[in-house]
């Protein structure tokens, strides 16, 4: 139902006839190919409607993405403020519900907790923000997030993370991380009973893969042995396995994440092996010479980052998957996971089918899992769901 008509001085933009079936399966970006929109300010508080004049929503807008509207409720919205600070409210208390055993997760997800545009984390007493939209780069909606999010969490600090990419492509002025309330820029939070230490102006992302807390809880249960997690990081994953398995070795290209991944270890008393490393070397090396675990965890970065680079990709993740399959002992487990949009559920399970015929080894599926829950996917936003993690065991 559209609610009341909007105010006469929210600018209006018009989208065409796909732009409407777009919004009618529920998503909520219209591309700027089917909006017709002039002289309409960046991040613009707007009005949308069909192209006979009939509202549709309210909308943020920018002049500069592909996606140039993205909505933000099907109300007339006259106080976009008051509007973002309960949306926090909501994101919160959703969190409250789903979000268990950790100070550390994902407190608004962008269009998954409808704020569009609008990433933050939360380690401990540190907050860490994104912005990714002009709209939410625009004072006053910056000023409304940022005392939403202090009343709401009263952190010692929040840290605002820039990516030079994105400001540039929404035709932001550049600007540098930093912190933007509060003088603290380092703590140490603890998910699943496991300590990491947190930089609020280090590292890649955020500073953490928060996406991944679930399956940590998840792979650990079913870890055993001797273990080896390629793409480790700060060591996500080999902390978690260190609890149950007898010798952990983590792998990572980036010497200074495992400066991070060992000082974590210290942290949790934890005895674990770092090595740096090409992975596709280490594993190929490794497989020829026949080194063997009894669990494997794979966590690569996303490598198709558009749909071009899917069957390079794929490829990929293949020959990953075939060498870790085959240094896998009998009854050996595997964690799989593939952080790329483009890369499906189906994909990397056939990938894997492909790899464990190639290999002659049988597996069973134990979990099909996705991103952890303060990732909320919106199931009319597809872009909302991109994580994957299979664990399967490999019983010959
Ligand atoms: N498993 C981690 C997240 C991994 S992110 C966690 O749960 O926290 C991907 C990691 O892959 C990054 O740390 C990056 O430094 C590393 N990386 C990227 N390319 C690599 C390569 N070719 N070989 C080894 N590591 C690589």
């Amino acid at each position: 139902m559209p609610g009341k008509p909007p105010s006469p001085s929210t600018p209006a933009v018009k989208i065409s006839r796909r732009g409407v079936e777009r919004l009618k399966t529920g998503h909520v970006w219209v591309y700027r190919s089917d909006v017709s929109a002039d002289g309409i300010p960046p991040g613009a508080l707007v009005s949308v409607t069909d192209e006979r004049g009939k509202f549709l929503g309210s909308a943020l807008y920018s002049t500069a993405s592909q996606i140039a509207v993205r909505m933000i409720s099907r109300e007339a919205v006259t106080d976009l403020p008051a509007l973002l600070r309960q949306r926090i409210v909501d994101a919160l208390a959703y969190r409250e519900r789903v979000v268990h055993n950790t100070d550390a997760y994902r407190v608004i997800f962008s269009e998954g907790d409808f704020l569009p545009g609008l990433i933050v984390d939360r380690y401990n007493d540190l907050l860490s923000i994104q912005v990714l939209t002009q709209a939410m780069d625009a004072e006053p909606a910056r000023q409304a997030i940022l005392n939403g999010l202090s009343e709401q969490l009263h952190p010692a600090a929040i840290a605002e993370r820039t990516d030079p990419r994105v400001r540039e492509l929404e035709q932001l002025p550049p600007r540098a991380s930093s912190l933007i309330q509060g003088e603290k820029s380092s703590t140490i939070f603890t998910m699943n009973g496991v300590k990491f230490h947190f930089d609020a102006l280090e590292g890649q992302k955020t500073g953490a893969f928060l996406d991944q807390r679930e399956n940590y809880a998840a792979a650990a249960q079913y870890a055993h042995g001797e273990a080896l997690d390629v793409f480790c990081y700060h060591g996500g994953f080999a902390l978690h396995l260190a609890e149950t398995c007898s010798q952990v070795t983590g792998v990572d290209s980036s010497r200074p994440a495992l400066e991070v991944a060992d000082r974590n270890a210290a942290l949790n008393s934890r005895e674990i092996e770092w090595i740096e490393a090409n992975a596709f070397d280490l594993l190929r090396d490794y497989s020829a010479a026949n080194h063997q675990y009894d669990t494997i965890v794979l966590d690569p970065p996303a490598f198709a980052k558009s749909k071009k680079t899917l069957d390079t990709a794929l490829r990929g993740y293949k020959e990953l998957n075939l060498r870790a399959l085959k240094m896998l002992r009998p009854g050996g487990i595997l964690v799989t996971c593939s952080c790329s949009y483009h890369v499906s559920q189906s994909d990397l399970l056939e990938v894997l089918t492909q790899a464990s015929r190639d290999v002659h080894r049988t597996i069973r599926v134990l979990e099909n899992r996705g991103q952890a829950k303060d990732h909320p996917i919106l199931l009319t936003v597809p872009e909302t769901a991109y994580l994957k993690c299979l664990i399967v065991n490999v019983s010959s």
